[in-house]
């Protein structure tokens, strides 16, 4: 990481979490930017695919000069992980699924696994609260775990 490196006892370190920090923010942005998409009324499509994700992290090694490839690929992975869990959800508005393989097809996949409900947009629904919300603690009860094991796994090394 380019943060690191100070002489000074203690700065190292600071240096390293602030790095780390930067990695982490990075990853959450990328994780949701895919969603953007909503602003030009082409969800699911180009932003929602494994080639987006690559051209992520490509950007992410431009803009760092190459010097930060553990960052490219964090952003690549984190932005992958949106396309996975969307196809992995739950979809009711046609056409199903994502773009997953854009640029080399324009086709929609979808796992039909349900694994994920459905985020609702029909604020008008009588539901709209008590969906979402449940559908933001299933997530939470599935990931969550996983986040807790991946938090416990980078912090136990040195
Ligand atoms: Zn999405």
């Amino acid at each position: 990481m380019g943060l690191v490196g100070a002489r000074e006892p203690g700065v190292g370190s600071r240096a390293r979490g602030v790095a780390h920090r930067s990695v982490r923010l990075a990853a959450i942005a990328a994780a949701v930017v895919p969603d953007v998409d909503f602003l030009w009324s082409r969800h699911n499509m180009e932003t929602h695919s494994l080639g987006a994700a690559v051209l992520a992290g490509l950007a992410v090694l431009a803009w760092t000069r190459g010097r930060d490839p553990r960052l490219a690929l964090a952003v690549t992975l984190a932005w992958a992980s949106h396309v996975l869990f969307d196809w992995l959800g739950s979809d009711d508005t046609p056409p199903l699924g994502v773009m997953a393989l854009w640029p080399l097809t324009s086709e929609f996949y979808f796992a039909h696994a349900y694994v994920f409900e459905a985020i609702s947009r029909r604020t008008w629904l009588p539901n709209f609260w008590s969906h979402n919300l449940g559908a933001v603690a299933w997530e939470l009860a599935m990931l969550g775990p996983l986040a807790v094991l991946a938090g416990w796994w980078r912090t136990r090394r040195p």
